[in-house]
C-alpha cells in the first residue's frame, strides 16, 4: 500500500510497555504508526533503530496542550488523516490520600486524563471530517474498583471511562467508535516498582495467578480497532485474568 493511503494510528507512550506492544501489533496490521514518548529517550532510540521507517517517533508531553497541538498539526500536514488514536500514556504517583498533596494529584490527572482530552480534542474533528475513527482509551481495573494508595490514578482512570462513553454517544453517527481497555496487572516497568512481597499478594488475588503480558493487552486493542469490532462502541474490555468480573 502506498504510504499516503495507509491508515494512520497514533499511540501515545508507545515506545515501551503496553504502548510498544500495541504499536507493534498495529504495524503488523499494516497501519502507518506514530508513537509518542515523554522521558523514555533510550527506549525511543532503540525502537527507532529496530523498526526504522515502519514507525514515526515523536517526543510529546501529552500533559501540555501546545505540544499535543504541534503533534497533530504535523501529523495532519504529513499524512492528512488520523484513523486510530490509542490513548495509552499514563503515570502513577502513589500515596494514601491523607498524605497526598495537590501537586501529586494534578501530576497524574494532567497526564492520564487531561492528556487524553488534548489528544481526543484534536483527533475527533479530523475523524469526523472523514466519517471514520477508532479511539481506544487505556483505563485500568483500578479505575473500575479503586485501589489503596492510588486515589489520583483511580480518579484519572475512572474519568477515562466516563469520557469514553460520552465520546462514543456523541460520535457514533460519524462512524467513530470509542472504547476503553481495562488491564489488570500487566508485567511492565510500571508494575516492576511494586515490592516483591506485594507482588506475590497481588498474584494470589488474581484468579489466573499471574500478571498479564503487554501483548495480551495489545491484542485486545488490535481487535477493537479492526473492522470485526465495527459495531462495538462505548464499552469497557477487561484484560485482567479474572481479577474483576462484570
Ligand atoms: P510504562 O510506564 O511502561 O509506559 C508508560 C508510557 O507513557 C511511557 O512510554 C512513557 O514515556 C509515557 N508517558 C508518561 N508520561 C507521559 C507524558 N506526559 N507524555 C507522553 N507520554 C508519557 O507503563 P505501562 O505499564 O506500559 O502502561 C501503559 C498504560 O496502561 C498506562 O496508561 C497505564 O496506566 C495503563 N495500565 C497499566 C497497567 C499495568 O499493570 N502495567 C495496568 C492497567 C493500566
Amino acid at each position: 500500500m502506498p504510504v499516503e493511503e495507509k491508515p494512520v494510528a497514533i499511540v501515545t507512550g508507545g515506545v515501551r510497555g503496553i504502548g510498544r506492544a500495541i504499536a507493534e501489533e498495529l504495524i503488523n496490521e499494516g497501519y502507518q504508526v506514530l508513537v509518542t514518548y515523554c522521558h523514555s529517550e533510550e527506549q525511543a532510540e532503540q525502537m527507532g533503530k529496530l523498526l526504522k521507517e515502519k514507525v514515526v517517533i515523536k517526543r510529546t508531553d501529552i500533559s501540555k496542550q501546545d505540544e499535543v497541538d504541534n503533534l497533530f498539526d504535523e501529523v495532519l500536514k504529513q499524512f492528512g488523516r488520523v484513523d486510530i488514536l490509542v490513548n495509552n500514556a499514563g503515570i502513577t504517583h502513589d500515596k494514601t490520600f491523607h498524605k497526598m498533596d495537590a501537586n501529586e494529584w494534578h501530576e497524574v490527572i494532567d497526564v492520564n486524563l487531561n492528556g487524553t482530552f488534548y489528544c481526543c480534542n484534536r483527533a475527533i474533528p479530523a475523524m469526523r471530517d472523514r466519517n471514520f475513527g477508532r479511539i481506544i482509551n487505556i483505563s485500568s481495573v483500578v479505575g473500575q474498583k479503586g485501589n489503596f494508595g492510588q486515589a489520583n490514578y483511580a480518579a484519572s482512570k475512572a474519568g477515562l471511562l466516563g469520557l469514553t462513553k460520552t465520546l462514543a454517544l456523541e460520535n457514533a453517527v460519524k462512524g467513530i467508535t470509542v472504547n476503553a481497555v481495562c488491564p489488570g496487572f500487566i508485567d511492565t516497568d510500571m508494575v516492576s516498582v511494586i515490592p516483591d512481597n506485594v507482588k506475590t499478594k497481588i498474584q494470589d488475588d488474581i484468579p489466573m495467578k499471574r500478571f498479564g503480558t503487554a501483548k495480551e493487552v495489545a491484542r485486545a486493542v488490535k481487535f477493537l480497532v479492526s473492522s470485526d469490532a465495527g459495531y462495538i462502541t462505548g464499552q469497557e474490555l477487561n484484560v485482567n485474568g479474572g481479577l474483576l468480573t462484570h
